[in-house]
């Protein structure tokens, strides 16, 4: 079923319950009212006809017996007595064509009113009032007249009820349907609009209508959504060629050394310096594929951190460390200042990898100076920054939006290409530092220097890919 035939029935339904409750305290309120007036005129007659009785004789009568019958008795209604046995014995009217009721005869002293039907098939309404002498019940006056004018005003409102529920409800449901056909037209729009949409014409997006209702939100959020994917499939397709330019360089190397090699006969001195060469790009090769392989693996959610609380100290001066003899090399100053403790739960493997990776790049990019790794707690008392600082030729403004991007080099890194160097680094560590629910940040400075801070909570609580 469509929503739009859907909500033309869950309108119709509504108005159905609503007209039924209408109906029925309507309807029971127009009876009571109704039964209330006779009722009324019924005792008052009846009351007064009860001063008529004479209770002194063995059976109630009417005295004297000469008197004309009361004025409201017309063809239809009677008045009569009864004994205690039932039995009637006197009355005005057509009174012997209808039967006395056992149950008429307990009636409170205000009296009873019954509906009853006449042999004609008339429809009555009998009111019965005790007759008393002396306190006692000594027999029965009833009190009849016809409800044909109830019935036939109660049966004219049902009929109506009967007719106009059905009408309302047909007419409403098909004003619904007409008026959902414009509300839905954009939904119907957007539809056709997003079937056209694929991954290759990603660039489409869905028309947004003026008015700001639930569609104008829905073709916002659909359009968002449309951005994001079409940003994941445009640094999709750039991962996958930086990649396969990134492995040609390499392979072109092995190619071009087995060529090299194969192409006449040599010493074995020279054989051992070809596959020397070729060694050392098979394994630039391999760290590429690794990096490359940890990167999807982080990106895709699937690498699994072992969280515990660690002293990230002791961590941080072996990888401080392992950099030692590096910086001496190039005659850096490479410091660490860290309090004596501080325990944070978190996964110490990408931890380790993170701070590798700023090391390796504050030792690579600074020629004079020195690198300092600094851990403090974190600015709101919770959690850990660990800072990594260096007075290196910094990173030029243009390429600071982009530096976490896959594959992305400097030229300054371009020109030391060689060991690990291919733009993997930080794209790496961006994603590790929000897989363990903190943040890393960059701020430099041509010629003066560049910081990297990576922010860690205390707890990743309720990270997802906790092994
Ligand atoms: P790479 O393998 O090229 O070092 P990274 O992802 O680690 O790749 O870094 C990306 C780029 O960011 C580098 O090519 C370099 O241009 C720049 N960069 C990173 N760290 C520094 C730093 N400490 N000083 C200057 N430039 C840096």
């Amino acid at each position: 079923m469509t929503l739009r035939w859907r909500l033309a029935l869950v309108n119709v339904i509504v108005l159905l319950i609503a007209l039924l409750l209408l109906a029925g305290i309507v309807l029971n309120q127009l009876v009571h009212d109704l039964y209330e007036q006779l009722d009324r005129e019924l005792g008052l007659i009846g009351a007064r006809e009860l001063t008529q009785v004479d209770i002194t004789a063995d059976t109630p009568r009417f005295a004297p017996t000469d008197r004309r019958p009361p004025p409201e008795m017309g063809l239809a209604g009677f008045i009569r007595l009864i004994d205690l046995q039932g039995q009637i014995t006197d009355g005005w009217g057509s009174y012997t064509t209808v039967p006395v009721l056992p149950h008429a005869l307990t009636p409170p002293p205000q009296g009873l009113a019954l509906n009853q039907t006449g042999e004609t098939g008339l429809p009555l309404r009998v009111f019965t009032l005790p007759i008393l002498a002396d306190n006692q019940v000594v027999g029965y006056l009833q009190v009849a007249d016809t409800r044909e004018e109830i019935e036939e005003t109660l049966g004219f409102v049902r009929r109506s009820l009967l007719i106009g529920i059905p009408l309302a409800l047909l007419i409403s449901g098909l004003l619904s349907l007409l008026a959902a056909r414009p509300a839905l037209r954009p939904l119907t729009q957007m539809t056709r609009s997003a079937a056209a949409i694929s991954a290759e014409a990603l660039t489409e997006r869905l028309p947004v209508p003026k008015a700001k209702d639930e569609v104008h939100a829905l073709a916002l959020a659909f359009n968002a959504t449309l951005d994001r994917l079409a940003a994941a499939f445009t640094r999709q397709r750039r991962f996958t060629a930086d990649a396969s330019h990134e492995l040609r360089t390499p392979v072109t190397a092995i190619l071009g050394q087995a060529e090299f090699g194969l192409n006449r006969s040599r010493t074995p001195e020279a054989y051992r310096a070809i596959l020397s060469r070729i060694q050392s790009e098979a394994e630039r090769m391999q760290r590429l594929i690794g990096r490359m392989l940890t990167l999807a693996r982080v990106e895709s959610g699937r690498q699994l951190l072992a969280l515990s609380p660690t002293d990230i100290v002791p961590l941080v001066e072996t990888v401080v460390d392992t950099f030692q003899p590096r910086a001496a090399a190039k005659g850096l100053n490479l410091t660490l200042e860290a309090p004596p403790t501080l325990t944070i739960v978190t996964d110490a493997d990408s931890l380790t990898q993170i701070l590798i990776n700023l090391l390796e790049n504050g030792v690579t990019y600074t020629d004079q100076g020195g690198v300092n790794l600094s851990v403090k707690q974190g600015a709101d008392g919770n959690g850990v920054q660990l800072t990594v600082g260096d007075t290196g030729a910094g990173i030029p403004a243009q390429d600071l939006p982009y530096i976490f991007e896959p594959f992305y080099r400097g030229d300054e890194s371009r020109h030391r290409s060689g060991g690990g160097k291919v733009g993997l680094g930080l794209a790496l560590s961006y994603e590790l530092a929000q897989l363990l629910g903190g943040r890393l940040e960059v701020t430099s400075q041509a010629q003066t220097g560049t910081t990297f801070a990576l922010i860690l909570p205390a707890n990743p609580e309720g990270y997802r890919n906790v092994a």
